[in-house]
């Protein structure tokens, strides 16, 4: 087992900063969700916690050991990535255990540790194929085979669901998880789709401009977001935010409130408007509503409801799920409205 720790990190490219001094403890055995806009930063920071990029300033330790200048090799890490590249003419077996036969395994060592990350993986069936006779689920578990027989204290993977389609990508979603809990092992995860993080993450961080916006478990970040960025980026369709003066009562510069949260009202509400348009997905519709002096408000309802656009609507939410933030964006003190 084995914690991750950076102690003031800090990367730059040149002139250009990318990552400013930052502070950051994964737990040992934890799957940890980095996550933020493209170009935020976290393949950087992935990528200085394999040692395949120089770390500018700070530390960072895997399990206690300082590992700052450690050769990736020395780190007891494995890295999955996007682009998984097989070997074409290695079979699934040959090419699970290569770094195994690298490192001059024995023969029956190599035979052994490659059997046991194909069950876990369930590619027992496909040891003797070649990668283009495998769906891309199957080639992206190969992939993460590769890491299973070295056993690293770490799994470091930098997006490895975003060349699959959609279904895929939650079926695989569901295999990383429960993959995490056979291993027991401590996980960092990189990506910028946030369902992914929701799903998988023990603890998210959430990163902006090389910034930690908020680290921690997905339902402490979904409840209370420490700020509007994280309000918005957790949760789809995203929180609506609006000036905390357009609505009566409220002393907040900014009001956030989540789709999910805003009900119709029978009389008065927190806000109204005319529906633009309504998305009916069947388990529940997405109602665009055209406000006066707030702009476009999204509200979510379960089940299929009907409403036609032309139709005036009144909304409002529970106190607890009116999220207050000041002026630079910040989640105020008591943090809702309850
Ligand atoms: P993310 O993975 O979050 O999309 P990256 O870590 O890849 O972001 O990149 C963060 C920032 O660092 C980006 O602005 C990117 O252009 C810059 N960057 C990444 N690698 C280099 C490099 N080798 N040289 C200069 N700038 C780089
Ligand atoms: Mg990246």
């Amino acid at each position: 087992m084995a914690d991750v720790v950076l102690n003031s990190v800090v990367k730059r490219f040149g002139e250009v900063e990318v990552i400013p001094p930052l502070d950051l403890t994964i737990p040992s055995g934890s799957f940890s969700v980095l996550v933020g806009p493209s170009g935020c930063g976290k393949s950087t920071l992935l990528r200085m916690i394999a040692g395949l990029e120089e770390t500018t300033a700070g530390t960072i330790s895997i399990g206690g050991h300082d590992v700052t200048d450690a050769d990736p090799s020395e780190r007891g890490i494995a890295m999955v990535f996007q682009s998984y590249a097989l070997y074409p003419h290695m079979s699934v077996a040959d090419n699970i255990g290569f770094a195994l036969k690298l490192a001059r395994k024995p023969r029956d060592e190599i035979r052994a540790r490659v059997k046991e990350a194909a069950e876990i993986l369930q590619l027992e069936d496909f040891l003797d194929r070649k990668p283009k006779a495998l769906s891309g689920g199957q080639r992206q578990r190969v992939a993460i085979g590769r890491a299973i027989v070295r056993k690293p204290k770490v799994f470091l993977f930098d997006e490895p669901l975003s060349n699959l389609d959609a279904a895929l990508r939650g079926q695989m979603r569901i295999e990383l998880a429960e993959l995490h809990s056979k291993l027991g092992a401590t996980m960092i995860y990189v990506t910028h789709d946030q369902v992914e993080a929701m799903t998988m993450a023990d603890q998210i961080v959430v990163l902006k401009g090389g910034v930690v916006q908020q680290a921690g478990a997905p339902m402490a970040l979904y409840d209370a977001p420490q700020n509007v960025f994280v309000g918005q980026f957790i949760g789809a369709p995203k929180m609506n935010v609006f000036p905390g003066r357009a609505v009566d009562g409220f002393e907040a510069d900014q009001i956030g409130i989540r789709p999910e949260d805003l009900t119709p009202a029978q009389s008065g509400g927190l806000v109204n408007g005319t529906v633009v348009y309504s998305e009916h997905l069947g388990a529940e519709t997405i109602v665009h509503v055209r406000t006066g002096d707030i702009g476009r408000v999204v509200m979510r309802l379960n089940g299929n409801v009907a409403l036609t656009p032309g139709t005036h609507i009144a909304m409002t939410a529970a106190p607890k799920a009116v999220h207050c933030f000041d002026a630079s964006g910040a989640r105020m003190p008591g943090g809702t409205a309850a």
